[in-house]
């Protein structure tokens, strides 16, 4: 069967090609490989990406007997930095490595660290050239949107190489502040965080983290009522980031109170929405929010059952309730990306097929709607379905 390229509706293009450079710890399971591979990359300052805390996790002193190291887990949520490095970047940085071990100020300020990394390991032409490339041809993605600006000169990056053609760029309030207004009009929205993440025990969740974390809501209610309130002088959409219940919750109640008070919400989109009742959906359609989700984030139910109960496990992704009972529709007001946990159409396409639980199941169709560009204009994706085994395997074929 042949199905048209991605449309990648949720990742983060520029911080990925910033990161493309760096050493990749995604697959590397234990921890003795992990460590020996840093050792071998010795240099000024090692920045590694893909760490996965549900695989091993470092004690200090192993980590300050490393060269100077920065290690982004695989959430983008935790981040590492041992001693040398911080004696390397306090000079410059010090107001962020002071901070980086408090999780709750990680959470609030994600933007700034994004841009402190962006900014030792800035992205070029080449960089986001052939990270491109790679989507396209590796992964079957033509369009990628960019869910976090990290300044600037990343547009000029987009704007040079031609890309933002095949991007929608989002920035936090920060970062549109201090944009001119032409730079503003090629952001597309405006985005928000309510909580973490699940890979760094930080995602919103009622239920609480098996370990005992509790998670973490970055606005109080008055404060997200009242920043949504002043996002609308930007006329523009706004995309919450919301994993847990507890946020999702959240969004829905502080949004339905504007809705009421004002009768009007700002075009809303929800980021992830791993977790939300059955009612809050059905308020969510009513109000005419878009959820945007990753089926691969349905394998979050096997990778972290370490650290969530049984009953969020069953209750992550729960596209059925969403699509049956609540009414939403693929590709109308509910849209697929990956966030790059991975990218690519093979793992998210075997993960909406044949996921651990049958309430996180989608139809080839219903992944098409959601998830595909309109038409084979660009090129195709080959897809070979295997019911016994429960795997795809995918060819990629690229228009040149
Ligand atoms: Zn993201």
């Amino acid at each position: 069967m042949k199905i048209p390229l991605l449309k990648d509706h949720h990742t983060h293009p520029s911080f990925y090609a910033t990161l493309s450079t760096c050493l990749d710890l995604h697959s590397v399971k234990n921890k003795q490989e992990a460590l020996s591979l840093i050792n071998k990359n010795q240099g000024e300052l090692v920045v590694i990406r893909g760490w996965n805390s549900s695989y091993y996790k470092f004690q200090d002193e192993e980590l300050d007997n490393l060269p100077p190291v920065l290690i982004c887990d695989i959430s983008l949520h935790n981040f590492l930095l041992n001693k040398p490095a911080r004696k390397i970047l306090s000079p410059s940085y010090k107001n962020i490595i002071d901070k980086m071990d408090d999780k709750s100020w990680t959470e609030k300020n994600l933007n700034k660290i994004f841009k402190f990394i962006a900014s030792i390991r800035p992205c070029s032409d080449h960089t986001i050239k052939s990270f491109f490339d790679d989507l396209l041809l590796k992964h079957g993605i033509w369009y990628a949107e960019d869910m976090l600006l990290a300044d600037n000169e990343v547009i000029n990056c987009f704007q040079r190489t031609g890309y933002l053609q095949r991007t929608k760029v989002w920035a936090d309030i920060e970062t549109i502040d201090h944009l001119n207004m032409e730079e503003r009009q090629v952001v597309h929205g405006i985005k928000l965080f309510l909580d973490g993440a699940i890979g760094a025990n930080t995602a919103a969740i009622k239920g609480g983290f098996l370990s005992g974390d509790k998670g973490i809501l970055i606005y109080s209610d008055k404060q997200l009522f009242t920043t949504l309130t002043t996002l609308s002088k930007f006329d523009k959409p706004v995309a919450i980031h919301a994993i847990g219940d507890l946020a999702t919750d959240q969004a829905v109640r502080i949004l339905t109170d504007i809705y009421n008070l004002t009768g009007h919400i700002p075009q809303i989109r929800i980021e992830h929405c791993q977790f939300i009742s059955q009612q809050n959906a059905k308020k969510a359609k009513a109000l005419g929010i878009i959820l945007s989700m990753q089926p691969n984030f349905s394998s979050d139910s096997l990778q972290y059952s370490d650290r969530l109960s049984k009953e969020y496990c069953k209750y992550n992704n729960p596209f059925r309730m969403l699509i049956d009972k609540a009414g939403f529709v693929p590709g109308k007001n509910l849209i697929f990306g990956s966030d790059g946990m991975p990218h690519g159409v093979q793992f998210a396409l075997e993960q909406s097929l044949f996921p651990a639980f049958p309430g996180q199941v989608l139809s080839v169709e219903e992944f098409i709607n959601g998830y595909c560009m309109p038409d084979r204009t660009n090129g195709y994706i080959q897809i070979e379905i295997n019911e016994a085994k429960r795997t795809v395997s995918t060819k990629v074929v690229a228009n040149s």
